[in-house]
């Protein structure tokens, strides 16, 4: 074959408009060029679109399983959506929001951080890809987690109930772990469905919250559910006899770390009949630094120095702050009767690793 004469050029030379016809692999290396003008692209399917400018995306897909390799987590997982209206300002998901962006070849109308909340992808077909692809013999000892990256009962569940179609889907199996993490009271709709998948599988349902202080929540959630109203929704799924706990996650250092406002919360939960009370600390990949750096510095300026300084070098908290952390929540358990070996297993089966090093205990912060 011949190459025709002259220079080659660089991607950075091509034409801001043809690049936006090129198609990028998950590594970030180009794998075609179109031949045709950018408009002739079929135009993204917008399914709806609130009056606040979000606007809901058809995703097409050809698989939704994601394997514990793939992730690096200890467990498989599925989201039915990407991006997520609640706009946690800490969210670590907003990186696999970029992540996907990028792959579809769309350039972004905003800052990425801003995108997770006002572009959010939906796959429409993820439960009937879902059938097509589940082998429950590769999925091993390890848990099927629903809603890793992404809350799966976010307000928009309301009308495509994809999270529900999951769920249905795997009433046709027996003997899975099945795991979902959601912070919106909205799982309650699926309690009969939840019920019945409880008598074939192993099913745990972790509602996500991080403080009772509406307030400081609001601060760091712009519109997540109230926390009373997950505690309710925890109290609905146990008295409903579903197996549920509390998933505090992430603690946010210096700011929901306190052994007051953790012990006020593991309180909650035990009332409402929580079977266990989990936690983990806040973990800022680069998009999530983007947008929770300027919150932190505008709501927290106390903090913001600290964590520019750590969260700069790091996207985890020091391994001596999680050996502290799980020393606090260790003892926070045991003093409001949760199982902590449960608890503990249980964190580092939705985490996926240990947390390593030693530290001091007892400081009043940990941060
Ligand atoms: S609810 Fe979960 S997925 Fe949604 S923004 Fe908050 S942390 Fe992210």
């Amino acid at each position: 074959m011949c190459r025709p004469p002259g220079p080659r050029l660089s991607l950075r030379e091509l034409h801001p408009v043809r690049l936006g016809a090129v198609r990028v692999t998950a590594e970030g290396a180009p794998r075609q060029l179109s031949l045709l003008p950018e408009q002739a692209r079929p135009a993204l399917r917008i399914l709806d679109q609130r009056e606040r400018g979000t606007r809901f995306i058809r995703l097409s897909v050809r698989s939704v399983l994601n394997s514990p390799a793939t992730t690096g987590m200890g467990f498989w997982s599925v989201n039915p959506y990407v991006g997520c209206e609640f706009g946690c300002t800490y969210c670590y998901a907003r990186d696999t929001h970029r992540y996907t962006i990028e792959r579809m070849g769309e350039r972004r109308p905003g800052p990425a951080w801003l995108d997770f909340e006002r572009r959010i992808l939906v796959k429409t077909e993820v439960a009937e890809v879902l059938a097509k692809t589940l082998d429950p013999s590769r999925l091993g000892d390890a848990s099927l987690v629903i809603g890793t990256a992404t809350d799966p009962y976010q307000p928009v569940e309301r009308r495509f109930r994809l999270t529900r179609a999951v769920l249905e889907l795997l009433l046709q199996y027996r003997g899975l772990s099945i795991g979902l993490i959601t912070k919106s009271p909205l799982v309650t709709r699926d309690i009969a469905v939840l019920q019945a998948l409880s008598a074939r599988h192993e099913v745990s349902v972790n509602i996500s919250l991080a403080t009772m202080d509406a307030r400081l929540a609001r601060r760091l959630e712009l519109r997540s559910p109230v926390p009373s109203a997950r505690i309710r929704a925890l109290r609905r799924l146990i008295e409903g006899g579903v197996h549920a706990g509390l998933l505090v996650a992430p603690i946010v250092p210096g700011i929901t770390d306190d052994r007051a406002g953790l012990s006020r919360l593991m309180g909650a939960a035990k009332e409402a009949g929580a079977r266990y009370v989990v936690g983990s600390a806040l973990r800022l990949g680069p998009a999530a630094r983007h947008r929770f750096l300027p919150v932190l510095a505008e709501e927290f300026p106390e903090l913001a120095e600290r964590y520019r300084q750590h969260y700069g070098r790091s996207e985890s908290a020091s391994p001596a702050y999680q050996v502290a952390l799980k020393r606090r929540l260790h003892r926070l358990q045991q003093a409001h009767g949760f199982p902590a070996d449960e608890g503990m297993r249980r964190r580092q089966q939705l985490e996926g690793r240990r947390p390593r090093g030693a530290s001091a205990e007892g400081q009043e912060s940990l941060l």
